[in-house]
């Protein structure tokens, strides 16, 4: 266990919205990779039945033999099933479409909501190897995403500048305060973050105006902006830091990855010790 090391637990964020197309996957991806790129050791858990993620960083389906679903059942450690990718401090855990069964195939069990919990904390050695964890949850409040909320200290919240991004949002506060007094009271928001912010528009601004307004400093003051580059990249089987490092989406995502570290002082923030 890496506290024997002198080092504290690996940090648990899950990226969530149960809207779809808001950016999630986009988000764990490149966010992953620039902190990768700082030298953290990031597992990223791709949690959604159509594994964009998976895809998205060139693990095509015959190497899907490992899966998250496997994970949940207990079938395979997060040390067996965690796979690395072509950037380097990357690790994944690949999913499949079999995830989209979850909710019925576990539906009978009183765990159901821990078994994402369980599998991190049954098997330790994967903590050596790993500073945190991303886990990029499906566009829905499902038993999925349950299962990431209980198994995080945070969430990070993309949300799209566009009109009603805001709603939505009380649904899944609510739900946050479901799992605070039940399952994982320690749960936080570690931020919400503005994507597809199109500078131009003025729609796209009321929208970042009003968000800062109601959600004060949990908005990241870093804004990811529309970047062509950052809908090309998956196509590549790359994030957008390999495929266009130079691009304003590359920019973008290495800003948040050092926002998102230099936010709280070290003594809060645990993965800032123990990093080159
Ligand atoms: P989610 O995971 O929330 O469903 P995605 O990350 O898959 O959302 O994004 C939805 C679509 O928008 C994808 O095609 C993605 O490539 C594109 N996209 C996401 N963020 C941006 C951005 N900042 N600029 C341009 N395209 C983006
Ligand atoms: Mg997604």
């Amino acid at each position: 266990m890496s506290d024997l090391a002198g080092q504290p637990e690996p940090r648990i964020i899950s990226v969530a919205n149960q809207k779809g197309g808001v950016g999630k996957t986009t988000t764990a991806v490149n966010l992953a990779a620039a902190l990768a790129e700082k030298g953290y050791r990031i597992l990223l858990l791709d949690l959604d039945p159509q594994g964009n993620a998976s895809t998205g960083l060139g693990i095509g389906p015959d190497r899907r033999k490992d899966t998250t679903y496997d994970v949940l059942s207990r079938d395979v450690s997060i040390t067996k099933g965690m796979q690395p990718t072509n950037v380097e401090n990357l690790w994944i855990i690949p999913s499949t479409t079999d995830l989209s069964s979850a909710d019925i195939d576990f539906m009978d069990r009183k765990d159901r909501i821990f078994l994402l919990r369980s599998a991190l904390s049954f098997d330790e050695a994967w903590k050596e190897a790993i500073d945190l964890v991303l886990i990029d949850c499906p566009p829905s409040l499902n038993l999925l995403t349950l299962n990431a909320m209980v198994a995080s200290n945070s969430l990070l919240v993309p949300l799209q500048s566009e009109f009603f991004a805001l709603e939505g949002l009380s649904q899944l506060m609510l739900t946050v305060r479901e799992i605070r007094s039940s399952a994982n009271p320690d749960l936080r928001i570690e931020g919400v973050v503005m994507t597809m912010f199109d500078g131009r528009n003025r729609l796209a601004q009321q929208v970042d105006f009003d968000a800062r307004d109601t959600l004060g400093d949990l908005v990241f003051k870093t804004v990811i902006p529309r970047n062509v580059r950052l809908s090309e990249a998956p196509s590549f089987s790359m994030s957008v830091l390999q495929y266009d490092g130079q691009s304003r989406g590359a920019q973008s995502y290495r800003a948040l990855a050092a926002e998102l570290i230099g936010r709280r002082d070290a003594a809060q923030n645990p993965i800032q010790e123990g990093v080159a």
